[in-house]
């Protein structure tokens, strides 16, 4: 999908901020969903299925950039673009401003400005000289503290970590936090061990967004040239049919009913978290055991519009009847 693709269908959109691109021929090159929305204030295009941000617009608004001496201020001021240090210290360590300020914004007296200069060159070189190591140290930590969150077993942790590596040595790391970076590795290590989670689940156990996540592991995936197989409805059923306190016997007739729809080729060009979503919905009710479309579109991370469309799309084709 290219911006050329979609510029006619920006313009049939109107002037809602957000507003839907309708048009067959766009789809989400990440799941096949149509479900995409414009969100006009950042001019991006994100998949309301799998939530990935599909266009960014030229200039990263994103990558913001602090300066934490005036070299660093003056290079950056040449080369313009918006850069990043790789923080691997990020939110944890305190910097030593450099100036030559307490933090209430007082001069520090000339007796200590040298015993700060001294600090500040420590900093900076044991900065420079660990970054690497320390960066990964950090992501394997944030690694793990999300996987067990998310409980997902080894070969997972083990996974995102080796992607997490490969994202350093490729120098991918440069504008984006560790946190961003990880949360988007571990989001690929489970689609490739073929475990996914939603960009919802992963962003809720991260310390970053949902959009920031999506963002930087389709520059991952672009940039490492990662192979990730396309997730698959059923994938999530048995995640989705816990998370909702619904037994076997709904599991096993969700699982029936995906099957019939991919008979009829229901499923192509949705979204696959939104079909399970409303396969579940309607393994629900037909069990007794209703849940509200509310309940498991806040479960699947989907919207209750999406669990609507495709449920009345799957109940007229394959011939249930539903009393609601
Ligand atoms: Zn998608």
């Amino acid at each position: 999908m290219s911006i050329a693709n979609l510029i006619p269908f920006y313009r049939k959109g109107g002037e809602d901020a957000m507003s839907y691109l309708v048009e067959d021929t766009v789809k989400c090159d990440e799941c096949g969903s149509r479900q995409l929305k414009k969100d006009e204030s950042r001019g991006e295009v994100v998949c309301e299925d799998c939530g990935l941000v599909l266009e960014d617009k030229v200039i990263d608004q994103g990558a913001e950039w602090r300066v934490f001496s005036p070299e660093q201020g003056d290079q950056r001021a040449r080369t313009g673009a918006p850069m990043t240090v790789m923080l691997h210290d990020k939110g944890l360590s305190t910097d030593i401003d450099w100036q030559n300020k307490d933090y209430s914004g007082k001069s520090i007296s000339s007796r200590y400005r040298s015993q700060f200069y001294r600090m500040r060159k420590w900093q900076k070189r044991s900065r420079v000289s660990n970054a690497t190591e320390r960066n990964k140290a950090m992501a394997l930590a944030e690694l793990d503290r999300m996987a067990s969150r998310l409980e997902l077993p080894k070969t997972i942790r083990e996974t995102a970590a080796v992607t997490y590596g490969k994202a350093v040595d490729a120098r991918l790391i440069r504008g984006r936090s560790i946190e961003g970076v990880a949360a988007a590795s571990l989001y690929a290590a489970c689609r490739i061990c073929e475990n996914p989670r939603t960009l919802d689940e992963i962003g809720e156990a991260s310390r970053t967004g949902r959009k920031e996540i999506g963002r930087t592991y389709r520059f991952m995936v672009r940039e490492l040239r990662m192979k990730i197989p396309p997730t698959k409805p059923e994938d999530y059923i048995p995640r989705f049919c816990s998370g909702l306190d619904l037994d076997a016997e709904v599991q096993s007739k969700a699982y029936e009913l995906i099957a019939a729809a991919q008979e009829k080729e229901l499923t192509s060009g949705r979204g696959p978290t939104g079909i399970a979503a409303s396969i579940i919905y309607i393994a629900s009710v037909l069990c007794g055991k209703r849940r509200t479309q509310r309940e498991v579109a806040e479960v699947a991370g989907v919207t209750e519009v999406t669990i609507r469309n495709r449920y009345k799309e799957l109940i007229q084709n394959l011939n249930i009847e539903l009393e609601i």
